[in-house]
């Protein structure tokens, strides 16, 4: 059975900012016969409900930035990427809710530090990580079953 990781939102969870979810019933159900693993790096780090974050250029490197205060959340985000990979070092996919700057892939939203949208098909940090060891990632709105 293949083995999935999935942004816990997709599977019903209330995990996002205002603990609503993307439950994704077409997703779901392609899915039925896969082994599925849910992550959700900002409930873990942060807490739910939460305030929103955006992705930004810094010259330190693309970082999570807290809509809030300003302040950088990526290192908590990196740690629970790091853990969890480490803890299942053997998914066949990885899919992540598309658009989020944690879970999105090619398609997170990346803006400088005043704001000005630079990309809109970025991945976010949680996905990074995948990317660096090889994960292969894809969004949840890009996915059409497995071969
Ligand atoms: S997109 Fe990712 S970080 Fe956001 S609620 Fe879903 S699983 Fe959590």
């Amino acid at each position: 059975m293949k083995k999935v990781a999935i942004s816990a939102c997709l599977l019903g969870e209330k995990c996002r900012y205002d603990a609503t979810d993307n439950k994704n019933e077409i997703l779901l159900e392609q899915l039925k016969d896969t082994q599925l693993i849910p992550f959700c790096p900002e409930d873990t780090a942060f807490g739910t409900p939460r305030s929103t974050m955006d992705l930004v250029e810094t010259p330190q490197g693309q970082q999570a930035i807290s809509n809030f205060n300003g302040e950088d959340l990526s290192t908590p985000i990196i740690q629970y990427a790091t853990l969890f990979f480490n803890t299942h070092p053997d998914l066949d996919l990885l899919i992540g809710k598309d658009r989020s700057p944690s879970c999105g892939v090619c398609s997170a939203r990346l803006y400088d530090e005043d704001k000005n949208l630079l990309s809109s098909k970025e991945s976010g940090l949680m996905v990074k990580e995948a990317i660096k060891r090889n994960i292969s990632c894809i969004d949840a709105e890009d996915f059409r079953g497995l071969e």
